[in-house]
């Protein structure tokens, strides 16, 4: 059966004065209605690009797709006429960003702005639209909706404007939403209420969700599964549980590690050490090899494929067993 969403050997490269940074080398996953996918990895990774590939807003020149495709119902968006793509964002795919104060117009009201989606969409006049615009307000719990509507972003808080964003992107019961980084810029009690009102609207209609993240603290209790990706590449994809349970790839047990735990106050982080490659001058071999404890030879020359190492589990690495089991 068809996937609701299906990324399929995707290729992005940017072209820069320094030559070509290849930002995705490869990358597939699929999700269906329903399911939380939670992409993550540091930033630079590719996982921003993968969402605004998929959304069709990556800044081309100089963002250039350099192959695969991105199958929506069966549907090759990479491939559709523009026109028709753009009528898909909203309705059918959406997405919300890290920054909501700069993704909002600081000069009109937010009910105008959640009530463009119906006025632009669904041709509503302006009363329906802000009608719709309180009732989406009241469903992202944002209190005393129907006296605020007529506000302006800056006179909402940072995770209240965070809400406002969510409402715009289910505004047209999107079939796919994206959410990138969606509670990075926000404090931590205020990023779980973020997080659950998220998990309870994709419960509610049904969203095949990707959550984009660099903190992979955020998404255990939201996500079903993960995949995990370093330099332009999935490196590790799994269950949730397995992956928190018992990392394959020893990327992930990097992030892993440097969970900050509420248990063990004081703890000293382990970060992983060193940087990601530049997309310029990515690596021989395994590109994670400069920072891995696990390293040898090989993977000085040898690209790992990610591979299937157990049911509904992937690893890139040439040695997953052995980190599996350390
Ligand atoms: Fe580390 Fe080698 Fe595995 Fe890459 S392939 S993650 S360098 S052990
Ligand atoms: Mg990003």
């Amino acid at each position: 059966a068809d996937h609701l969403l299906e990324v399929d050997d995707l290729h992005v490269e940017f072209r820069t004065r320094d030559g070509v940074a290849k930002a995705i080398n490869g990358v597939s996953f699929s999700l269906d209605e329903g399911e939380t996918l939670a992409i993550l990895g540091e930033s630079g990774s590719g996982k921003s690009v993968t969402a605004q590939a998929i959304m069709g807003i990556l800044d081309m020149p100089p963002g250039h797709i350099g192959g695969g495709r991105i199958l929506f119902q069966g549907r090759d968006l990479l491939t559709m006429p523009e026109k028709e793509r753009r009528a898909m964002r909203g309705p059918d795919v959406s997405m919300i960003f890290q920054d909501a104060l700069s993704s909002l117009n600081p000069v009109f009201p937010v009910g105008w702005q959640i009530g463009e989606m119906f006025r632009k969409h669904r041709g509503m006049n302006r009363s329906d639209a802000y009608e719709q615009a309180v009732r989406l307000m009241e469903r992202v719990n944002i209190p005393a909706a129907k006296e605020r509507v007529k506000a302006y972003p800056h006179q909402f808080s940072g995770g209240m404007r965070q809400r406002i964003m969510i409402a715009m992107a289910i505004a047209l019961d999107p079939k796919v939403l994206i959410a990138d980084e969606p509670t990075t810029a926000l404090d931590v009690t205020v990023q779980a209420q973020i997080m659950n009102l998220l998990k309870e609207l994709q419960e509610e209609f049904h969203m095949g969700l990707i959550l984009i993240t660099h903190d992979l603290g955020v998404v255990a209790d939201v996500a079903d599964r993960i995949a995990v990706m370093y330099a332009g590449r999935i490196v590790e994809r799994a269950d949730v549980g397995d992956i928190y349970a018992r990392p394959a790839h020893p990327y992930t047990r990097g992030l892993l590690e440097s969970i900050p735990r509420l248990d063990q106050k004081g703890q000293t982080l382990s970060a992983i050490g060193g940087l990601p490659p530049s997309l310029l001058a990515m690596p021989d071999g395994c590109a994670f090899h400069p920072r891995c404890a696990f390293a040898r030879d090989v993977c000085r020359s040898e690209i790992p494929p990610l591979e299937q190492i157990g049911p509904r589990r992937e690893s890139a690495c040439h040695f997953s067993e052995e980190v599996l089991n350390a």
